[in-house]
């Protein structure tokens, strides 16, 4: 088995600029990462300046990065009860995709919203509406729904709700998803136990084709516990067993995966060597005995 062609970064501050995450993902080892495209907790956009951006592009591809995994801002709710946070996310989300462009061909991750008591089906079609109103057949991005732990009144803590949220998208072709390994297990699905299974729910439900790109997160809690809160690889209740099995697994190990692990820089490249050590461990034992018997 050959080794598999990780593409393993983590969530990085846009604090320095563009090109500086660039060169700070180079030296924790990562090859693809993600960033907040605004103030994760308010709504200002930093202005995009066009040469620190054309500085990451020739950074990332003289190093041979993969995609990138934006992320939307947490105070996006396209599925709101007040017309004007919906209408402060339908703006967000037009400007956050218009900028996407100065970075072609990268992901853009995003929590579809919370219903605030609405209902899931109302939910679902205010995302629908929001996602039609901003996805434009030209842009080069590909939008990415977050699957969600289901804390509170989420939408997408269910393959079954964001298969329906993709169902009711013109420009679909435009959409995948990211798959949090937190999130879904505080879902409910054990990516412990039968991290395959979990795929094949996934394929059943969604169709594989969808899965674009993984967070990578172990979990403080349970197995459904609906809590979404992150812990270090192998320090939580997934396992590190769990994550040497995903590292591997052919079904995903082509696809950029994010750690959002609760970490500075220095423990980051520590998890990221240790993932690439497990993908390596796994290839190197799987090979056929050569040489002396
Ligand atoms: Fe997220
Ligand atoms: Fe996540
Ligand atoms: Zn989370």
């Amino acid at each position: 088995m050959m080794a598999c062609p990780l593409v393993l970064g983590c969530h990085l501050s846009t604090t320095g600029g563009y090109r500086a995450m660039g060169e700070t993902a180079l030296s924790i080892g990562a090859t693809t990462f993600a960033f907040f495209t605004r103030n994760p907790r308010g709504g200002n956009a930093k202005a995009l300046e066009a040469d620190d951006v054309c500085g990451l592009r020739q950074l990332l591809e003289d190093n041979g990065f993969g995609p990138l995994v934006a992320h939307a801002s947490y105070t996006m709710n396209l599925c709101s009860d007040k017309a004007s946070a919906i209408d402060f996310a339908h703006r967000a989300l037009a400007d956050d995709l218009a900028r996407m462009e100065l970075l072609p061909g990268n992901f853009y991750n995003l929590h579809p919203g919370s219903h605030v008591g609405q209902g899931p089906d109302e939910g679902i079609r205010l995302i629908v509406d929001g996602l039609n109103e901003a996805l434009d057949k030209g842009q080069s991005t590909t939008v990415l729904l977050e699957t969600m732990a289901g804390k509170g009144s989420e939408v997408g803590r269910s393959f079954e709700e964001l298969a329906r949220i993709i169902d009711g998208v013109r420009e679909d072709q435009l959409l995948g998803v990211c798959l949090d390994t937190c999130h879904v297990w505080d879902g409910g699905y054990d990516v412990r136990g039968d991290f395959d299974a979990v795929l094949d729910e996934f394929d059943r439900v969604i169709g594989l084709d969808r899965l674009r790109a993984l967070h990578l997160n172990d979990s403080k809690n349970p197995c459904g516990s609906h809590k979404d809160r992150h812990e270090r690889i192998g320090r939580g209740e997934i396992g590190l067993d769990a994550f040497a099995a995903i590292v591997v697994n052919t079904r995903v190990c082509g696809l950029p995966m994010i750690l959002e692990t609760p970490n500075d820089l220095s423990g980051y490249a520590e998890e990221i060597s240790l993932l690439r050590n497990l993908a390596k461990d796994a290839a190197g034992t799987s090979r056929p005995a050569r040489g002396k018997a």
